[in-house]
């Protein structure tokens, strides 16, 4: 393959530290079965000394009380920044801000703030509590008057569903960067083409920040595009072609599966991509895979 040799240089990493920085995100187990697999998962991937490993909250503060254990118990247990996740939908705001009072006490300092879904899914309007916070800037701004904490936002590869046009979308993540965001993360995409094109947007209209490129790795290819259309990522015509077929074959969804997303993370690196957020699901295979293509290795 024709690949120029600088970019080569940034696949092989020789004795030298690679210069990328991973994240990982986990959702909060329900049942003793899942804490396990979960536990199991984060004991392999904090030794990547991620910059943070962070935890979904549900929409409405269904899984308020289990965020926050697990966050807790990953920094106490792991000793790795943990980052808790926190949505506004459903809630007024002195719930929300007794949440965010709640895990400065518990010394968690990353806040992931995203606005978060009606019940019915997003492809219903969103409709804030009488006295919430009305979007994910709002919240950003919430957030930062109750402390100084480090606040990743969502950004949208494909622009989001409920978006009217790309100036409103970009506007969005410039507020939420303006009134106090650190970093955003993006919804997951399989055309990298999408995520430069994004990029390229933000900075056009003056964002300086980092829009980390959120990975999902595709441990079931029907799981993942049911999320995916859920959220409003589109799944190409060629990955589906390239998983058409495999249900009943795990051995080789698990292999095409790893191909698909390697070649997703170095098409990154060679565009010059230092920060990589995880999706994991729980799970640590892939993950821990597509680290070690990125020279990230336990410390
Ligand atoms: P916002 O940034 O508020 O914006 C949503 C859309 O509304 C944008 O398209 C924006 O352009 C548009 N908009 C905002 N303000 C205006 C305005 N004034 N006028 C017109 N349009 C406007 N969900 C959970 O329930 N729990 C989680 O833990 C969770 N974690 C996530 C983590 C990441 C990295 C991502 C990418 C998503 C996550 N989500 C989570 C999903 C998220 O809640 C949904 O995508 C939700 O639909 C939008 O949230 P947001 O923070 O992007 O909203």
């Amino acid at each position: 393959m024709n690949v120029p040799s600088d970019l080569r240089a940034s696949r092989q990493f020789g004795d030298s530290r690679p210069p990328h920085q991973v994240s990982f995100e986990f959702f909060p187990p329900k049942t003793d079965a899942m804490e396990e697999r979960f536990w199991d998962s984060v004991t392999k991937l904090a030794p990547l000394n991620p910059r943070f490993v962070s935890v979904t909250y549900g929409a409405g503060g269904t899984t308020r009380e289990r965020t926050l254990r697990m966050v807790s118990q990953i920094q106490s247990q792991t000793g790795v920044n943990a980052a808790a996740h926190l949505t506004c939908v459903g809630a007024s705001k002195a719930e929300v801000d007794a949440v965010v009072r709640g895990y400065k006490e518990a010394g968690i300092s990353r806040i992931v703030a995203v606005r978060g879904d009606p019940p019915e899914g997003v492809g219903k309007p969103f409709v804030p509590h009488p006295e919430g916070y009305r979007s994910a800037a709002e919240l950003v701004e919430g957030i930062r008057r109750i402390g100084d904490f480090d606040i990743s936002v969502s950004a949208y590869p494909e622009k989001h569903p409920q978006a009217p046009s790309w100036d409103v979308e970009i506007d969005n993540l410039k507020r939420k960067f303006g009134l106090g965001a650190t970093r955003a993360i993006t919804q997951m995409f399989f055309e990298n083409a999408d995520y430069f094109r994004f990029v390229e947007r933000a900075q056009k209209a003056g964002i300086t920040q980092s829009i980390v490129p959120g990975i999902q790795p595709i441990h079931s290819f029907k799981q993942i595009s049911g999320f995916a259309s859920r959220c409003g990522a589109s799944i190409p015509h060629w990955l589906a072609e390239r998983f058409d077929g495999l249900d009943d074959d795990p051995e080789t969804h698990a292999l095409v599966a790893s191909a698909v997303a390697a070649e997703q993370v170095l098409e990154l690196v060679d565009e010059g991509i230092t920060e990589f957020h995880f999706y994991t699901l729980n799970r640590s295979n892939l993950v821990l895979a597509l680290a070690r293509l990125l020279g990230v290795r336990p410390d």
